[in-house]
């Protein structure tokens, strides 16, 4: 009688200390998963990227910032966000020093030879900012012409731009930490266009008075989140998160919040 009242009496401990943890399963799994640092999903991004990822106080929130905690919560781990120069995303989750990368983020052949990429959580499009009052008044203008294209280094708009073929060539290239150091160089006359994604386009367009954006031609790009080539388990982690997050509605709300359909 004595044990077995012993017995439910640590289970009923048991219990309570999985209570405590918010969930025995979510724990365990992030203890199973290996990662940069042990219940933690570290993840690198460049926090100047709105809405995707951006500084708001002393904090990075935005699209990434929020699917990318969802996913953490629901794997068990710990969000840690580390604010880096988006060209040395792909470097640093190659090398294992970041879980993985989250930073509106495109898939390309060029960089799958590097890390892996989770199925797409959201798409965008290669979008051009000019001045209101700019001669430029379509991508064949700008082609044509001899301006300078700002750029984020690193980015597509940096590879669809550098080309000789359906970009302005390598020589018409300025490349800038961000979008935003690229429109400031817009707005003092330095270039004569910015090459970047369309949400943080219309974000940098709000922001500063006086410019536009022109209609490009350029193919819809997918985003996703990148992981070390290794670690296999936690790419099937992620991508089993961002399929339950989707069909739960939580990721439309996150993009809904952030870019809001009306
Ligand atoms: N989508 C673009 C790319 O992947 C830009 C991303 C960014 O600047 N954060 O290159």
């Amino acid at each position: 009688m004595k044990t077995i009242a012993r017995k439910i009496m640590a289970m009923v401990i048991a219990a309570s200390f999985c209570f405590g943890l918010a969930s025995c399963s979510k724990a365990s799994k992030g203890s199973k998963l290996n990662t940069v640092a042990a219940g933690k999903l570290t993840m690198a991004t460049n926090a100047q990227f709105k809405p995707y990822e951006y500084h708001e106080g002393d904090k990075i929130i935005g699209i990434d910032a929020e699917i990318a905690k969802a996913i953490a919560d629901k794997l068990g781990l710990e969000l840690v966000i580390e604010d880096v120069p988006f060209d040395s995303i792909i470097a640093g989750v190659q090398a294992g020093k970041y879980d993985i990368g989250c930073a509106g983020m495109t898939v390309t052949e060029d960089r799958l030879k590097s890390v892996n990429f989770s199925t797409s959580y959201a798409t965008g499009i290669q979008s051009i900012i000019v001045k209101e009052d700019s001669p430029i008044k379509s991508i064949d203008d700008l082609l044509k012409g001899d301006y300078k294209v700002g750029v984020q280094s690193g980015t597509t708009g940096d590879i669809y731009m550098s080309e000789e073929d359906g970009g302005v060539g390598e020589g018409r290239i300025d490349r800038y930490n961000s979008g935003n150091d690229a429109v400031i160089a817009l707005t003092s006359g330095k270039i004569g266009a910015v090459c970047i994604d369309n949400e943080p386009a219309k974000s940098l367009v709000a922001a500063n008075p006086g410019l536009k954006i022109l209609e490009t031609p350029y193919t819809e790009e997918k985003y996703a989140i990148a992981v070390n080539k290794s670690n296999e388990a936690l790419l099937a982690e992620i991508n089993k998160a961002l399929e339950e997050l989707t069909k739960d509605g939580t990721i439309g709300k996150i993009i809904e919040k952030y870019i809001p359909s009306k």
